[in-house]
């Protein structure tokens, strides 16, 4: 199906982008990676009347890591560029797991981070991602700059914190107080499908201890789910078999899978719980041992549906 008649517009400027969301109201759209929102209005489940694209906005093709190791991510960063990069493979594994599992090659070389983020998909992969990093959105509106955390960015499925005249212009994930862990693992039928379940973990040690930690989940809800009460049982202590454990269990009991032609409710919530075990096994002391370095690190990883 074509989409509706709507009004095209490639502003040069963030000033310019805003502007023309101001003047469009609800009838205006961002258009970055275009790899949701075409779809969306082919099957015209979205007709915007205004589409204000910014991929001719100079300056928001970026990914840098500030001194103190605070990771900026610009808008208009494709999901291929962090597949490739070295920055991620030194000092973020739960994004480096992640960005290899984004739907394809081809919706990896347009589609983007930030916009995955806006569009709040519960099925989409980076927000559970950026949850268990403790991440936040910038938006910039005609009033200026705010950072929104991730858990107030995404309001509910298909829904985000944006103001009609705001564009996100990046994401920032905080940095490690410690040694930096952790993964994403991803139920998914074939390659380049959206998860039927995902398990995104960060886990940051002092001296084998967890000062912060971070576990969240796609696909097995309304909306992605963070692991808050599991998160923080793991807080304060060494990665025992015990915590993983009693870890896996809260997590899997917060998620809230439907059964469908991918699987039973039961078995998503069993998936939920054998991710976050293997992610958090290959983190803790016991990979570390096997490792012999005294630091585990876990790699990218995907997991298919028999
Ligand atoms: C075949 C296929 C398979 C896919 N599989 C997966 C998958 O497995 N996992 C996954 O996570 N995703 C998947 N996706 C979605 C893909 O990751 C998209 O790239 C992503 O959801 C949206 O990013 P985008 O840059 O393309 O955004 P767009 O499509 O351009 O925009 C999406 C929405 O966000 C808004 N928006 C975008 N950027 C901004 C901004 N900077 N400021 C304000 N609003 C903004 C737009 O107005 C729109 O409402 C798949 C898509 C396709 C087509």
């Amino acid at each position: 199906m074509y989409p509706s008649r709507f009004r095209y517009e490639a502003p040069r400027s963030l000033d310019e982008a805003i502007a023309l969301l101001h003047d469009g109201g609800e009838d205006a759209k961002v258009l970055a990676g275009g790899q949701s929102l075409v779809p969306l209005m082919k099957l015209r489940f979205a007709s915007p009347e205004l589409i204000v694209d910014i991929n001719n906005v100079p300056g928001l093709d970026y990914h840098r890591q500030d001194a103190d190791g605070t990771l900026h991510v610009g808008a208009l960063c494709r999901h291929a560029t962090l597949e490739h990069s070295s920055l991620l493979d030194a000092s973020q594994p739960t994004m480096r797991a992640a960005a290899p599992l984004i739907a394809d090659p081809l919706v990896r070389n347009r589609g983007t981070l930030v916009g995955s983020l806006c569009h709040a998909d519960p099925q989409g992969d980076w927000a559970s991602v950026v949850t268990a990093l403790g991440g936040a959105v910038i938006a910039q509106g005609p009033g200026g700059r705010r950072r929104i955390p991730i858990g107030d960015f995404v309001s509910g499925p298909f829904e985000n914190a944006l103001e009609l005249d705001e564009v996100a212009v990046e994401a920032v994930i905080p940095p490690a107080t410690g040694t930096r862990a952790g993964g994403y693992l991803k139920l998914e039928r074939r390659v380049g499908d959206f998860a039927t379940v995902g398990v995104a973990v960060a886990v940051e040690t002092t001296d084998g201890i967890v000062t912060r930690a971070g576990i969240a989940l796609t696909g097995v809800g309304g909306a992605t789910i963070a692991c808050t009460e599991a998160a923080q049982s793991l807080t304060g202590q060494a990665l025992t078999p015990q915590a993983i454990e009693q870890a896996a269990d809260l997590a899997a009991g917060v998620s809230r899978p439907r059964t469908d032609h991918r699987g039973s409710a039961e078995y998503k919530r069993h998936m939920v719980r054998t991710f976050v075990v293997r992610i958090l096994s290959r983190t803790g002391p016991a990979a570390a041992e096997q490792a012999g370095t005294g630091e585990a690190e876990p790699g990218p990883a995907t997991e298919k549906a028999a």
